[in-house]
């Protein structure tokens, strides 16, 4: 039976956990290889066995996005071996601390940006000529509503967001009409995973939806046949047009 990623090959940024684990596994399930990105050893080998279970393919990269040179090699490494690529999910992020503006340590910022902001640019410049060579390339970039709306104690956190919707709009400018790629912002809204627990302590999470919810969301924005282009796409909205 063919399904609808066959033969693709995604990187997912941010996948030994929450929402980056559960769009792994959409996207294995949906046919892609999937090429899965974090520090976590642990988490990217329990990845690695799922979707070895579910029939699919993973190829581990365990590093820190700060690295950004190798980010740099990683796209030389891709280009070797497969020449191309047709998906990128660029989920990692960190929340640092929920502080006021003026108390954001200078470590924290620097961190907040180099994997929010900086991160997403470098796997930018480092795979857009991999993404080019595809017959249908497509781009997926994790935002939040605080990226447009600032809320208090979430300044580095907001203009990480805000940064790198900006560069990612920008980058979709230039790219709309000279190439395949197909890029778009997606906000999943509060989503039960480590990062909400740390922003909104005593929640009930019973409340919120899984990173299972909305992985078939990014599988859907990840295919050749979602052809939107610098668009912000909100799962809530997803969900509650699914539902109708
Ligand atoms: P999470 O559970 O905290 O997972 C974050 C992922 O990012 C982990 O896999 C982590 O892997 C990876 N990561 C962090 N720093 C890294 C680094 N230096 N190098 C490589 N990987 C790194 O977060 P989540 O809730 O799933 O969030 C996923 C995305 O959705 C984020 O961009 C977040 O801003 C966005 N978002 C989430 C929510 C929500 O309610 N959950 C709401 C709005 C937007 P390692 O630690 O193993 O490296």
């Amino acid at each position: 039976m063919t399904k609808p990623l066959d033969g693709r090959i995604t990187l997912v940024t941010g996948a030994s956990r929450g929402i980056g684990y559960a769009a792994a596994k959409a996207l294995a399930a949906a046919g892609s290889h999937v090429i899965a990105v974090a520090r976590t050893q642990g988490g990217l080998e329990s990845l690695d066995d799922e979707i070895k279970a579910l029939g699919g393919t993973c190829s581990l990269v365990p590093m820190d996005l700060r690295d950004f040179d190798q980010i740099d090699r990683l796209g030389g490494l891709l280009n070797d071996r497969y020449g191309r690529l047709d998906g990128l999910l660029c989920n990692a992020g960190v929340l640092g601390d929920i502080t006021p503006a003026n108390h954001v340590t200078p470590k924290d910022w620097m961190r907040i940006i180099d994997v929010n902001m900086t991160a997403p640019y470098r796997l930018i410049r480092s795979l857009d000529p991999l993404l080019r060579v595809s017959d249908a390339g497509r781009a997926v970039f994790m935002t939040s509503s605080v990226a447009r709306a600032p809320r208090a104690y979430w300044a580095a956190y907001a203009a990480s967001k805000a940064g790198m919707e900006t560069f990612v709009r920008c980058w979709a400018e230039e790219i709309a009409d000279i190439t395949k790629i197909r890029v778009n912002l997606l906000n999943p809204g509060g989503t039960d995973t480590q990062m909400r627990a740390k922003a909104m302590p005593g929640e009930d999470k019973s409340t919120l939806p899984t990173p299972y919810d909305v992985a078939p969301l990014i599988a859907e924005m990840l295919g050749p046949d979602y052809t939107a282009h610098d668009t912000l796409v909100s799962y809530r909205d997803w969900a509650k047009a699914q539902a109708e």
